[in-house]
């Protein structure tokens, strides 16, 4: 089965609203389901009882059981990061071109398939 996303959909779904950053170590707030990365979330519950989207009221006594890991939603993340990555190798490429740096042995930069990214 195919769901029909677009890409602010796909991003909004990966992006940590408390950093604006891809969501890293996916945790997701057992009362609402909002995702975050981790040490955002654990982070913004030291001094806060609420989901930071929704305001939902989180438990104060032990916020730390209304968190679950997100292990699939962590997998699209990563999935869609290579592209993230691959803009980031042309950036260092520009970089080392404008300072004459060598890149090895290689013409080009190689560019990492999904397949060549280091297992979390
Ligand atoms: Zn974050
Ligand atoms: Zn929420």
């Amino acid at each position: 089965m195919h769901h029909q996303l677009n890409l602010s959909d796909i991003n909004q779904l990966i992006t940590c609203p408390l950093c604006q950053g891809y969501i890293i170590d996916a945790t997701t707030i057992s009362e609402c389901l909002h995702a975050f990365c981790k040490s955002c979330i654990v982070k913004f519950l030291e001094s806060n009882f609420h989901c930071p989207v929704c305001k939902s009221i989180i438990h104060s006594a032990e916020p730390t059981r209304y968190l679950l890991h997100d292990p699939s939603l962590q997998d699209i993340v990563y999935k869609l990061v290579p592209d993230l990555y691959r803009n980031e190798c042309k950036r260092v490429q520009i970089f080392c071109e404008e300072n004459e740096i060598e890149i090895s042995s290689q013409d080009t930069l190689p560019l990492l398939s999904p397949m060549d990214l280091p297992k979390l």
